[in-house]
């Protein structure tokens, strides 16, 4: 992943270093970039009262190559999910830029747009409600190649086994329904159905968090196996920075639908700039190689997206906020290598400040 548009853009698998399992993976083209990617809901508040503006996205932007990860954080209801949805083509985005395979989506005729959703496919949280329960697993995988391709029943049924077996799972799984299977083989059999199409990106939104922790393992293992072996990019949405920090190889922090850090995993990690970042980070303990950060306080609730605030949207919530933070809401610019929304940053970067080093802040959890 590069950010559109920066001095970063378009960086080879083994620039960002670290520890996640996919570094040999040499350099491709990018399977996605979303300019300015914005999703608004204008939603209803009574007879007497205007319709609200809910802006569920504002202006993201990224890029994916082959064989990377994107993964995108941040508490409930920042827009991540929604995100998602607008890349994988699920709902078109309001205003903004998308290029699957550098063909505009958000402008593609409805032949072309058939096909460029063959490029994006979705794996949803749930592996218990994703799958129809009335199918036999074979039935389930090969139905994207009945709606998409013009392959024959033999042919269909040959592609659905391998899948099978590049999953993990066994031949005689094909004739079996979702129920007789574990949470964690759902899921392998979830992955196996987006990949039928061979897709060049895969959106997968919080896809171990519904799992035990002893199977998210295997199943990360699994996403990563089939990156390195299939070169696919993944958007890849998830609070758990356990996780990000192993699957991921850029990070894209989110609050109320705005981009507030975005870079390479090991800088944010190893050095948060943003107040919201450094939250997050101290909210999860045992991060190997992360600095200690003192837990900060989040103070209130995730403002109404309906209603955000006028000048930086985390001011209401920030332990660092000056009065400048109320009025005048920063741009995401360039420092350290990342991208960073908040006046501040300098003064963190110069002072090498993290929460661990302000004694006046108290311990929290937020709540992811
Ligand atoms: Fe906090 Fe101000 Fe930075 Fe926003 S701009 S994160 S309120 S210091």
């Amino acid at each position: 992943m590069s950010v559109v548009g920066s001095p970063g853009a378009a960086r080879g698998p083994g620039a960002a270093g670290g520890s996640a399992p996919h570094e040999a993976h040499p350099a491709g083209n990018l399977a996605v970039a979303a300019r300015g990617l914005t999703r608004v809901y204008e939603v209803r508040r009574g007879v007497l009262r205007k319709p609200g503006r809910l802006q569920a996205v504002g202006g993201i932007s990224f890029a994916i190559e082959a064989g990377r990860t994107l993964a995108v954080v941040g508490e409930s209801g920042c827009g991540k999910s929604t995100l998602a949805r607008v890349v994988a083509m699920i709902e078109p985005p309001s205003a903004g830029e998308l290029l699957l395979g550098g063909v505009d989506a958000v402008h593609a005729a409805p032949t072309e747009r058939r096909k460029l959703r063959k490029t994006a496919q979705m794996v949803f949280q749930n592996p218990y409600g994703s799958l129809n329960p009335r199918k036999r697993i074979g039935a389930i995988l090969e139905a994207p190649l009945e709606i998409n391709t013009t392959l024959d029943a033999a042919a269909r049924s040959e592609r659905a086994r391998a899948m099978l077996a590049k999953v993990g799972l066994r031949p005689e799984h094909y004739e079996r329904y979702p129920h007789m299977f574990s949470g964690g083989q759902r899921q392998r059999i979830a992955i196996a159905r987006a990949l039928m199409l061979e897709p060049a990106l895969v959106v997968a939104d919080e896809p171990v968090s519904a799992l035990d922790v002893s199977v998210q393992a295997q199943v990360l293992n699994l996403m990563a196996d089939l990156q390195r072996d299939l070169g696919l990019a993944y958007l890849f949405i998830s609070h758990d920075l356990a996780v990000v920090r192993y699957l991921a190889h850029e990070v894209l922090v989110m609050y109320l639908g705005l981009a507030l850090e975005q870079g390479a995993k090991e800088r944010i990690f190893a050095r948060p700039l943003h107040p919201y970042t450094q939250a997050l980070l101290a909210s999860t303990p045992g991060l190997a190689g992360t600095p200690r950060l003192q837990r900060i306080v989040l103070k209130g609730e995730l403002p109404s997206p309906l209603d955000p605030p006028q000048g930086c949207v985390f001011s209401t919530r920030c332990p660092h906020a000056i009065a400048r933070c109320r009025d005048e809401r920063p741009s995401p610019r360039l420092l350290d290598e990342r991208l960073v929304a908040c006046h501040l940053a300098e003064n963190f970067l110069e002072s090498g400040h993290t929460a661990d080093r302000n004694p006046g802040l108290r311990s929290s959890q937020p709540s992811l």
